[in-house]
Protein backbone atom coordinates (compact mmCIF):
# COMPACT_ATOMS: atom_id res chain seq x y z
CA UNK A 1 0.00 0.00 0.00
CA UNK A 2 1.06 3.43 -1.13
CA UNK A 3 2.38 5.64 1.99
CA UNK A 4 2.50 9.21 0.72
CA UNK A 5 -0.60 11.33 0.87
CA UNK A 6 -0.22 14.04 -1.95
CA UNK A 7 -3.63 15.29 -3.58
CA UNK A 8 -6.52 13.17 -2.33
CA UNK A 9 -4.35 9.90 -3.43
CA UNK A 10 -2.55 7.38 -1.69
CA UNK A 11 0.92 7.22 -3.85
CA UNK A 12 4.74 6.21 -3.45
CA UNK A 13 7.69 8.00 -4.09
CA UNK A 14 8.65 9.54 -8.01
CA UNK A 15 12.03 7.28 -7.16
CA UNK A 16 10.58 3.97 -6.00
CA UNK A 17 12.29 4.35 -2.41
CA UNK A 18 11.26 2.77 0.77
CA UNK A 19 12.39 2.68 4.67
CA UNK A 20 12.26 0.15 6.82
CA UNK A 21 10.96 1.75 10.86
CA UNK A 22 11.72 -0.43 13.46
CA UNK A 23 10.29 -0.82 17.37
CA UNK A 24 13.36 0.74 19.51
CA UNK A 25 12.64 -1.63 21.94
CA UNK A 26 13.60 -4.78 20.33
CA UNK A 27 14.14 -3.76 16.54
CA UNK A 28 11.97 -5.97 15.08
CA UNK A 29 10.41 -4.63 11.78
CA UNK A 30 7.14 -2.38 12.25
CA UNK A 31 6.68 -1.16 8.72
CA UNK A 32 8.16 -0.55 5.31
CA UNK A 33 6.94 2.68 4.04
CA UNK A 34 7.49 4.74 0.92
CA UNK A 35 10.45 7.81 0.88
CA UNK A 36 9.73 10.53 -0.06
CA UNK A 37 12.30 13.03 -2.38
CA UNK A 38 12.46 16.47 -3.04
CA UNK A 39 10.28 16.07 -5.86
CA UNK A 40 7.55 14.73 -4.21
CA UNK A 41 7.29 17.03 -1.67
CA UNK A 42 7.23 19.70 -4.20
CA UNK A 43 3.90 17.63 -5.62
CA UNK A 44 2.47 17.95 -2.53
CA UNK A 45 3.24 21.49 -2.46
CA UNK A 46 1.52 22.21 -5.51
CA UNK A 47 -1.72 20.33 -4.81
CA UNK A 48 -1.75 22.23 -1.21
CA UNK A 49 -1.20 25.29 -3.11
CA UNK A 50 -3.77 24.79 -6.06
CA UNK A 51 -6.31 23.98 -3.26
CA UNK A 52 -5.73 27.08 -1.23
CA UNK A 53 -6.18 28.82 -3.97
CA UNK A 54 -9.61 27.96 -5.54
CA UNK A 55 -10.56 27.74 -2.13
CA UNK A 56 -12.23 24.25 -1.81
CA UNK A 57 -11.66 24.32 1.67
CA UNK A 58 -11.07 28.28 3.03
CA UNK A 59 -14.71 29.31 1.41
CA UNK A 60 -16.21 25.95 3.85
CA UNK A 61 -17.74 27.95 6.08
CA UNK A 62 -16.37 28.08 10.31
CA UNK A 63 -19.44 25.55 10.90
CA UNK A 64 -18.55 23.07 8.77
CA UNK A 65 -15.20 23.21 9.51
CA UNK A 66 -15.47 22.56 12.69
CA UNK A 67 -18.18 20.05 12.48
CA UNK A 68 -15.53 18.27 10.15
CA UNK A 69 -13.14 18.72 12.58
CA UNK A 70 -15.06 17.13 15.79
CA UNK A 71 -15.70 14.19 13.11
CA UNK A 72 -11.89 13.50 13.13
CA UNK A 73 -11.68 14.21 16.56
CA UNK A 74 -14.42 11.48 17.27
CA UNK A 75 -12.85 8.83 14.94
CA UNK A 76 -9.76 9.10 16.29
CA UNK A 77 -11.35 8.39 19.69
CA UNK A 78 -12.68 5.07 18.13
CA UNK A 79 -9.52 4.03 16.69
CA UNK A 80 -7.41 4.71 19.89
CA UNK A 81 -6.46 1.20 20.34
CA UNK A 82 -4.78 0.84 16.94
CA UNK A 83 -3.67 4.43 16.77
CA UNK A 84 -2.01 3.74 20.62
CA UNK A 85 -0.43 0.61 19.15
CA UNK A 86 1.38 1.72 16.26
CA UNK A 87 2.44 5.22 18.09
CA UNK A 88 3.97 2.27 20.58
CA UNK A 89 5.56 0.33 18.39
CA UNK A 90 7.19 3.84 16.64
CA UNK A 91 8.25 5.21 19.49
CA UNK A 92 8.64 2.22 21.97
CA UNK A 93 6.89 3.91 24.82
CA UNK A 94 4.56 2.24 27.10
CA UNK A 95 1.16 1.21 25.25
CA UNK A 96 -0.41 3.15 28.57
CA UNK A 97 1.08 6.11 27.79
CA UNK A 98 0.30 5.99 24.12
CA UNK A 99 -3.49 5.75 25.32
CA UNK A 100 -3.34 9.01 27.20
CA UNK A 101 -1.61 10.60 23.85
CA UNK A 102 -4.62 9.81 22.21
CA UNK A 103 -6.72 11.06 24.39
CA UNK A 104 -4.86 14.73 24.33
CA UNK A 105 -5.11 14.22 20.52
CA UNK A 106 -8.31 14.25 20.41
CA UNK A 107 -9.09 17.18 22.94
CA UNK A 108 -6.37 18.86 20.67
CA UNK A 109 -8.54 18.24 17.64
CA UNK A 110 -11.90 19.32 19.64
CA UNK A 111 -10.71 22.44 21.48
CA UNK A 112 -9.91 24.13 17.60
CA UNK A 113 -13.13 22.57 16.50
CA UNK A 114 -14.46 25.11 18.84
CA UNK A 115 -12.33 27.57 18.07
CA UNK A 116 -12.87 27.41 13.89
CA UNK A 117 -16.23 29.50 14.79
CA UNK A 118 -14.38 32.06 16.73
CA UNK A 119 -13.98 34.98 14.60
CA UNK A 120 -11.02 37.15 15.80
CA UNK A 121 -12.24 40.01 13.60
CA UNK A 122 -13.54 43.56 15.05
CA UNK A 123 -15.04 46.46 13.52
CA UNK A 124 -12.49 49.33 13.94
CA UNK A 125 -14.67 52.17 12.66
CA UNK A 126 -18.60 51.65 11.84
CA UNK A 127 -19.26 53.87 9.52
CA UNK A 128 -20.68 56.96 11.37
CA UNK A 129 -18.11 59.36 10.40
CA UNK A 130 -18.15 58.19 6.33
CA UNK A 131 -15.66 55.32 6.71
CA UNK A 132 -16.38 51.88 7.73
CA UNK A 133 -13.07 49.47 8.56
CA UNK A 134 -12.65 46.56 9.63
CA UNK A 135 -10.27 43.71 10.73
CA UNK A 136 -10.68 40.19 8.92
CA UNK A 137 -8.63 37.50 9.83
CA UNK A 138 -8.00 35.43 6.74
CA UNK A 139 -6.16 31.46 6.61
CA UNK A 140 -2.44 31.98 5.85
CA UNK A 141 -2.23 29.27 2.75
CA UNK A 142 -0.22 26.67 2.56
CA UNK A 143 1.34 25.53 5.70
CA UNK A 144 4.71 23.08 6.02
CA UNK A 145 4.23 21.14 8.80
CA UNK A 146 7.39 19.30 10.57
CA UNK A 147 7.46 17.13 13.49
CA UNK A 148 9.72 14.96 15.65
CA UNK A 149 9.66 11.47 16.83
CA UNK A 150 8.92 12.08 20.89
CA UNK A 151 5.13 12.93 21.08
CA UNK A 152 4.63 12.08 16.94
CA UNK A 153 0.82 12.62 16.39
CA UNK A 154 0.05 14.94 19.49
CA UNK A 155 2.51 17.46 17.45
CA UNK A 156 1.12 16.86 14.37
CA UNK A 157 -2.45 17.06 15.85
CA UNK A 158 -1.31 20.82 17.64
CA UNK A 159 -0.24 22.03 14.38
CA UNK A 160 -3.01 20.23 12.03
CA UNK A 161 -6.21 21.10 13.68
CA UNK A 162 -5.53 24.72 14.28
CA UNK A 163 -4.10 24.71 10.23
CA UNK A 164 -7.44 23.27 9.32
CA UNK A 165 -9.65 25.31 11.57
CA UNK A 166 -8.28 28.38 10.17
CA UNK A 167 -9.19 27.33 6.63
CA UNK A 168 -5.72 26.56 5.40
CA UNK A 169 -4.09 23.73 3.54
CA UNK A 170 -0.45 22.06 4.31
CA UNK A 171 1.81 19.69 4.17
CA UNK A 172 2.82 17.34 6.73
CA UNK A 173 6.18 15.84 7.23
CA UNK A 174 6.44 13.83 10.04
CA UNK A 175 10.01 12.03 11.84
CA UNK A 176 11.36 9.48 9.55
CA UNK A 177 11.64 7.20 12.44
CA UNK A 178 8.03 7.62 13.43
CA UNK A 179 5.46 7.91 10.50
CA UNK A 180 2.78 5.65 10.93
CA UNK A 181 0.53 7.30 13.16
CA UNK A 182 0.30 10.21 11.12
CA UNK A 183 -0.44 7.89 7.62
CA UNK A 184 -3.87 6.87 10.31
CA UNK A 185 -4.37 10.27 10.82
CA UNK A 186 -4.24 11.42 6.97
CA UNK A 187 -6.57 8.18 6.52
CA UNK A 188 -8.67 9.41 8.96
CA UNK A 189 -9.15 12.83 7.88
CA UNK A 190 -9.90 11.27 4.27
CA UNK A 191 -12.68 9.29 5.95
CA UNK A 192 -14.23 12.61 8.12
CA UNK A 193 -14.61 14.09 4.33
CA UNK A 194 -11.72 16.57 3.55
CA UNK A 195 -12.11 17.60 0.16
CA UNK A 196 -8.72 16.47 -1.55
CA UNK A 197 -5.53 18.38 -1.63
CA UNK A 198 -6.16 19.86 1.37
CA UNK A 199 -4.08 17.34 3.74
CA UNK A 200 -1.01 16.04 2.13
CA UNK A 201 1.94 13.63 3.82
CA UNK A 202 5.10 13.01 2.28
CA UNK A 203 7.63 10.68 4.80
CA UNK A 204 11.68 10.88 4.75
CA UNK A 205 14.77 12.27 5.37
CA UNK A 206 14.48 16.03 6.46
CA UNK A 207 17.47 17.26 4.41
CA UNK A 208 15.32 15.64 1.12
CA UNK A 209 11.54 15.21 1.95
CA UNK A 210 11.41 17.58 4.70
CA UNK A 211 13.46 21.37 3.50
CA UNK A 212 11.65 22.35 0.24
CA UNK A 213 8.86 23.10 3.29
CA UNK A 214 10.85 26.04 4.75
CA UNK A 215 12.47 26.57 1.05
CA UNK A 216 9.69 26.75 -1.04
CA UNK A 217 8.24 29.99 -2.25
CA UNK A 218 4.77 28.74 -2.43
CA UNK A 219 4.80 27.35 1.12
CA UNK A 220 3.43 30.57 3.09
CA UNK A 221 4.15 29.18 6.61
CA UNK A 222 6.65 26.32 8.02
CA UNK A 223 5.73 24.93 11.55
CA UNK A 224 8.36 22.99 12.87
CA UNK A 225 8.78 21.25 16.02
CA UNK A 226 12.19 19.73 16.79
CA UNK A 227 15.58 20.56 17.77
CA UNK A 228 17.51 23.84 18.33
CA UNK A 229 20.24 23.17 15.47
CA UNK A 230 17.44 21.97 12.99
CA UNK A 231 15.35 24.73 13.90
CA UNK A 232 17.67 27.21 13.06
CA UNK A 233 18.50 25.89 9.92
CA UNK A 234 14.58 25.74 8.86
CA UNK A 235 13.87 29.87 10.08
CA UNK A 236 17.55 30.59 7.88
CA UNK A 237 15.89 28.31 5.01
CA UNK A 238 12.46 30.39 5.69
CA UNK A 239 14.28 33.60 5.61
CA UNK A 240 15.19 33.38 1.67
CA UNK A 241 11.03 33.70 1.14
CA UNK A 242 10.36 35.63 4.63
CA UNK A 243 7.69 32.86 5.18
CA UNK A 244 5.98 32.92 8.47
CA UNK A 245 7.51 30.47 11.12
CA UNK A 246 6.82 29.05 13.54
CA UNK A 247 8.81 26.81 16.06
CA UNK A 248 9.25 24.58 18.73
CA UNK A 249 12.18 23.57 20.25
CA UNK A 250 14.24 22.19 23.03
CA UNK A 251 14.09 22.98 26.92
CA UNK A 252 16.25 22.67 29.77
CA UNK A 253 13.94 23.17 32.23
CA UNK A 254 14.66 24.19 35.94
CA UNK A 255 12.66 22.29 38.56
CA UNK A 256 13.52 24.25 41.83
CA UNK A 257 12.66 22.64 44.99
CA UNK A 258 12.45 25.10 48.13
CA UNK A 259 13.19 23.65 51.60
CA UNK A 260 9.55 24.30 52.74
CA UNK A 261 7.97 22.63 50.23
CA UNK A 262 5.72 19.18 50.77
CA UNK A 263 8.44 16.50 50.24
CA UNK A 264 6.90 14.12 49.59
CA UNK A 265 5.20 15.60 46.66
CA UNK A 266 8.06 17.59 45.28
CA UNK A 267 10.10 13.88 44.87
CA UNK A 268 8.00 11.71 43.33
CA UNK A 269 7.34 14.58 41.09
CA UNK A 270 11.43 15.24 40.47
CA UNK A 271 11.61 11.66 38.86
CA UNK A 272 8.58 11.83 36.54
CA UNK A 273 9.22 15.28 35.48
CA UNK A 274 12.65 13.89 34.10
CA UNK A 275 12.25 9.96 33.56
CA UNK A 276 8.35 10.19 31.99
CA UNK A 277 9.20 8.96 28.14
CA UNK A 278 12.45 7.74 29.43
CA UNK A 279 13.57 11.97 29.63
CA UNK A 280 12.56 12.58 25.54
CA UNK A 281 10.32 15.33 26.20
CA UNK A 282 10.98 18.84 25.31
CA UNK A 283 9.60 20.19 29.12
CA UNK A 284 11.22 17.35 31.03
CA UNK A 285 12.61 18.98 34.25
CA UNK A 286 16.21 17.95 33.88
CA UNK A 287 17.60 20.64 36.15
CA UNK A 288 16.48 19.81 39.72
CA UNK A 289 17.72 22.93 42.11
CA UNK A 290 17.41 21.88 45.51
CA UNK A 291 18.12 24.46 48.54
CA UNK A 292 21.17 23.22 50.03
CA UNK A 293 19.96 22.27 53.34
CA UNK A 294 17.55 19.58 51.90
CA UNK A 295 19.90 18.91 49.17
CA UNK A 296 21.10 15.02 50.91
CA UNK A 297 17.65 14.18 51.55
CA UNK A 298 15.88 15.02 48.39
CA UNK A 299 18.98 13.58 46.58
CA UNK A 300 18.65 10.38 48.05
CA UNK A 301 14.95 9.75 47.69
CA UNK A 302 15.25 10.55 44.20
CA UNK A 303 18.19 8.37 43.66
CA UNK A 304 16.25 5.73 45.19
CA UNK A 305 13.25 6.19 42.86
CA UNK A 306 15.39 6.15 39.81
CA UNK A 307 17.25 3.26 40.94
CA UNK A 308 13.91 1.23 41.19
CA UNK A 309 12.43 2.10 37.27
CA UNK A 310 11.73 -0.63 35.55
CA UNK A 311 12.49 -0.31 32.08
CA UNK A 312 10.98 -2.77 29.52
CA UNK A 313 9.19 -2.97 25.91
CA UNK A 314 5.64 -1.19 25.19
CA UNK A 315 3.02 -4.25 26.18
CA UNK A 316 5.21 -5.22 28.89
CA UNK A 317 2.98 -4.90 32.08
CA UNK A 318 5.15 -4.60 34.61
CA UNK A 319 7.67 -2.04 32.22
CA UNK A 320 7.50 1.52 34.09
CA UNK A 321 9.18 3.43 31.22
CA UNK A 322 10.51 2.24 27.81
CA UNK A 323 13.60 2.40 25.36
CA UNK A 324 15.29 5.66 23.82
CA UNK A 325 14.00 6.00 20.09
CA UNK A 326 17.56 4.34 18.93
CA UNK A 327 20.87 3.13 19.50
CA UNK A 328 22.49 6.22 17.65
CA UNK A 329 20.19 8.44 20.32
CA UNK A 330 21.64 6.29 23.47
CA UNK A 331 25.30 7.01 22.21
CA UNK A 332 24.15 11.08 22.14
CA UNK A 333 23.01 10.25 25.91
CA UNK A 334 25.70 8.31 26.81
CA UNK A 335 28.53 10.65 25.17
CA UNK A 336 26.51 13.56 26.93
CA UNK A 337 26.79 11.51 30.84
CA UNK A 338 30.76 10.78 29.33
CA UNK A 339 31.63 14.69 29.48
CA UNK A 340 29.42 15.45 32.35
CA UNK A 341 31.28 13.13 34.38
CA UNK A 342 34.74 14.39 33.02
CA UNK A 343 33.53 18.21 34.02
CA UNK A 344 33.24 16.71 37.53
CA UNK A 345 29.85 15.73 37.91
CA UNK A 346 29.50 13.00 40.53
CA UNK A 347 27.29 10.02 39.19
CA UNK A 348 24.46 8.46 41.73
CA UNK A 349 22.78 5.82 39.70
CA UNK A 350 22.29 4.77 35.86
CA UNK A 351 25.44 6.06 33.45
CA UNK A 352 24.99 3.08 31.42
CA UNK A 353 22.44 0.80 29.39
CA UNK A 354 21.09 -1.75 31.16
CA UNK A 355 21.85 -5.63 30.75
CA UNK A 356 20.25 -8.42 30.64
CA UNK A 357 18.27 -10.47 27.54
CA UNK A 358 15.00 -7.86 27.39
CA UNK A 359 17.26 -5.51 26.77
CA UNK A 360 19.71 -6.73 24.16
CA UNK A 361 18.43 -5.37 20.80
CA UNK A 362 16.67 -2.31 22.58
CA UNK A 363 18.52 0.92 23.12
CA UNK A 364 17.51 1.46 26.66
CA UNK A 365 19.39 3.59 29.39
CA UNK A 366 19.14 3.67 32.68
CA UNK A 367 17.64 6.25 35.01
CA UNK A 368 20.98 8.73 35.43
CA UNK A 369 21.39 11.37 38.67
CA UNK A 370 23.94 13.72 38.48
CA UNK A 371 24.78 15.62 41.52
CA UNK A 372 26.98 18.36 42.27
CA UNK A 373 26.63 20.26 38.65
CA UNK A 374 27.28 23.95 38.13
CA UNK A 375 25.52 26.12 35.23
CA UNK A 376 29.12 26.47 33.92
CA UNK A 377 29.35 22.71 32.97
CA UNK A 378 28.06 21.40 29.77
CA UNK A 379 25.40 18.71 31.12
CA UNK A 380 23.56 21.93 32.84
CA UNK A 381 23.17 23.74 29.37
CA UNK A 382 22.71 21.15 26.54
CA UNK A 383 19.82 19.20 26.31
CA UNK A 384 20.42 15.50 27.01
CA UNK A 385 16.46 14.16 25.54
CA UNK A 386 17.42 11.02 27.54
CA UNK A 387 16.90 9.95 30.73
CA UNK A 388 19.40 12.13 33.07
CA UNK A 389 19.08 14.56 36.04
CA UNK A 390 21.45 17.38 36.78
CA UNK A 391 21.61 18.55 40.20
CA UNK A 392 22.32 22.30 41.74
CA UNK A 393 22.08 24.09 45.00
CA UNK A 394 20.80 27.71 45.89
CA UNK A 395 21.03 29.25 49.39
CA UNK A 396 18.56 32.31 48.79
CA UNK A 397 15.55 32.77 46.65
CA UNK A 398 17.26 35.51 43.89
CA UNK A 399 20.25 32.36 43.27
CA UNK A 400 17.15 29.86 42.80
CA UNK A 401 15.41 32.57 39.80
CA UNK A 402 19.31 33.54 38.70
CA UNK A 403 19.75 30.09 38.66
CA UNK A 404 16.75 28.87 36.58
CA UNK A 405 17.18 31.56 34.07
CA UNK A 406 21.10 30.76 33.50
CA UNK A 407 20.18 29.05 30.12
CA UNK A 408 19.67 29.62 26.55
CA UNK A 409 16.44 27.94 26.57
CA UNK A 410 13.14 28.98 28.12
CA UNK A 411 10.14 26.53 27.98
CA UNK A 412 9.31 25.50 30.76
CA UNK A 413 9.91 24.82 34.40
CA UNK A 414 8.29 24.40 37.92
CA UNK A 415 8.63 25.67 41.50
CA UNK A 416 7.71 23.94 45.01
CA UNK A 417 7.23 25.82 48.10
CA UNK A 418 4.69 26.36 50.86
CA UNK A 419 4.75 29.97 50.74
CA UNK A 420 2.50 31.46 48.14
CA UNK A 421 4.17 34.48 48.04
CA UNK A 422 7.39 33.14 47.36
CA UNK A 423 5.74 31.03 44.26
CA UNK A 424 4.43 33.31 42.77
CA UNK A 425 7.67 35.58 42.68
CA UNK A 426 9.43 33.13 41.41
CA UNK A 427 6.73 31.85 38.26
CA UNK A 428 6.67 35.27 37.36
CA UNK A 429 10.47 35.67 37.52
CA UNK A 430 11.44 32.62 35.18
CA UNK A 431 11.59 33.23 31.84
CA UNK A 432 10.25 30.40 30.11
CA UNK A 433 6.89 29.68 28.32
CA UNK A 434 5.42 27.62 31.30
CA UNK A 435 5.39 27.60 34.83
CA UNK A 436 4.07 24.76 37.06
CA UNK A 437 3.85 25.75 40.78
CA UNK A 438 3.83 22.53 43.27
CA UNK A 439 3.29 20.41 39.99
CA UNK A 440 5.13 19.00 36.82
CA UNK A 441 3.99 18.05 33.63
CA UNK A 442 -0.33 18.64 32.89
CA UNK A 443 -1.04 21.36 29.86
CA UNK A 444 -4.35 22.16 28.80
CA UNK A 445 -5.09 22.70 24.74
CA UNK A 446 -7.03 25.86 26.30
CA UNK A 447 -3.46 27.39 27.42
CA UNK A 448 -0.16 28.79 25.38
CA UNK A 449 2.57 25.90 24.91
CA UNK A 450 5.97 27.07 23.41
CA UNK A 451 9.08 28.87 24.42
CA UNK A 452 10.92 32.39 25.49
CA UNK A 453 14.38 32.22 24.49
CA UNK A 454 15.84 29.81 22.05
CA UNK A 455 13.48 27.32 23.08
CA UNK A 456 11.10 28.83 19.62
CA UNK A 457 9.00 31.66 17.97
CA UNK A 458 5.43 31.36 18.32
CA UNK A 459 3.12 29.19 20.56
CA UNK A 460 0.84 26.11 20.01
CA UNK A 461 -2.33 25.40 21.73
CA UNK A 462 -4.83 28.19 23.20
CA UNK A 463 -6.14 30.67 21.54
CA UNK A 464 -1.99 32.19 20.10
CA UNK A 465 -1.71 28.57 18.88
CA UNK A 466 -4.71 29.21 16.58
CA UNK A 467 -3.91 33.20 15.66
CA UNK A 468 -0.31 31.50 14.05
CA UNK A 469 -2.63 30.16 10.97
CA UNK A 470 -4.19 33.54 10.41
CA UNK A 471 -3.29 36.47 8.65
CA UNK A 472 -4.85 39.82 9.99
CA UNK A 473 -5.97 41.81 7.22
CA UNK A 474 -7.22 45.76 7.72
CA UNK A 475 -10.32 46.77 5.24
CA UNK A 476 -10.77 50.26 4.79
CA UNK A 477 -13.86 51.62 3.32
CA UNK A 478 -14.84 55.09 2.21
CA UNK A 479 -18.72 55.64 2.48
CA UNK A 480 -18.51 58.94 0.59
CA UNK A 481 -16.07 58.60 -2.13
CA UNK A 482 -14.70 61.72 -3.19
CA UNK A 483 -11.94 63.65 -4.72
CA UNK A 484 -9.39 64.74 -2.59
CA UNK A 485 -7.81 67.32 -4.45
CA UNK A 486 -4.09 66.90 -3.07
CA UNK A 487 -2.65 67.25 -6.75
CA UNK A 488 -3.17 68.71 -9.20
CA UNK A 489 -4.46 72.09 -10.28
CA UNK A 490 -8.22 71.77 -8.35
CA UNK A 491 -9.46 75.35 -6.84
CA UNK A 492 -8.43 74.83 -4.05
CA UNK A 493 -4.86 73.64 -4.66
CA UNK A 494 -4.18 77.16 -5.88
CA UNK A 495 -2.97 79.94 -2.93
P1 LIG B 1 15.04 17.01 14.83
O1 LIG B 1 15.30 18.46 14.83
O2 LIG B 1 16.17 16.09 14.56
O3 LIG B 1 13.94 16.63 13.73
C1 LIG B 1 12.64 17.18 13.75
C2 LIG B 1 12.03 17.06 12.37
O4 LIG B 1 12.75 17.90 11.46
C3 LIG B 1 12.09 15.67 11.76
O5 LIG B 1 10.89 15.43 11.05
C4 LIG B 1 13.26 15.75 10.79
O6 LIG B 1 13.22 14.84 9.74
C5 LIG B 1 13.09 17.18 10.29
N1 LIG B 1 14.28 17.79 9.70
C6 LIG B 1 15.58 17.51 9.93
N2 LIG B 1 16.37 18.32 9.19
C7 LIG B 1 15.55 19.13 8.48
C8 LIG B 1 15.76 20.20 7.55
N3 LIG B 1 16.98 20.58 7.18
N4 LIG B 1 14.69 20.82 7.03
C9 LIG B 1 13.44 20.46 7.39
N5 LIG B 1 13.18 19.46 8.26
C10 LIG B 1 14.22 18.81 8.81
O7 LIG B 1 14.32 16.71 16.21
P2 LIG B 1 13.94 15.29 16.81
O8 LIG B 1 15.20 14.62 17.22
O9 LIG B 1 12.99 14.59 15.90
O10 LIG B 1 13.09 15.73 18.11
C11 LIG B 1 13.68 16.01 19.33
C12 LIG B 1 13.73 17.51 19.55
O11 LIG B 1 12.43 18.06 19.45
C13 LIG B 1 14.21 17.85 20.96
O12 LIG B 1 15.15 18.89 20.91
C14 LIG B 1 12.93 18.32 21.66
O13 LIG B 1 13.16 19.20 22.72
C15 LIG B 1 12.18 18.94 20.54
N6 LIG B 1 10.74 19.00 20.84
C16 LIG B 1 10.18 20.21 21.20
C17 LIG B 1 8.84 20.27 21.54
C18 LIG B 1 8.19 21.58 21.96
O14 LIG B 1 6.99 21.61 22.11
N7 LIG B 1 8.94 22.65 22.18
C19 LIG B 1 8.05 19.12 21.47
C20 LIG B 1 8.64 17.92 21.10
C21 LIG B 1 9.99 17.87 20.78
Amino acid sequence: MADLFIDGEWVSGAKGLTREVRCPADGALVATVDEATREDTERAIRAARKAFDDGRWSSVSATERGKLLIRVADLLERDTEVIAHAESLDTGKRIIEARYDVADIVSSFRWFAGLANTNLGRVVDPGTTGTFSRVVYEPVGVCGLITPWNYPLLQASWKVAPALAAGNTFVIKPSEMTPSTTILLMRILQEAGLPDGVANLVLGSGAEAGAPLAEHPDVDMVSFTGGVITGRRVMAAASVTVKKVALELGGKNPNIIFADADLDAAIDNAATAVFLHSGQVCSAGARLLVEESIHDEVVDRVVAIASKIRLGGPFDPAAETGSLISRDHRSKVAGYVERALAEGAVLRCGGSAPVGPAFDDGAFYLPTVLDGCTTTMSCVQDESFGPVLTVETFTSEAEAIRLGNDTIYGLAGAVWTSDMGRAARVANALRHGTIWINDYHPYRPQAEWGGFKQSGVGRELGLAGFAEYVEPKHIYENLQPAASGWFGESEQNIT
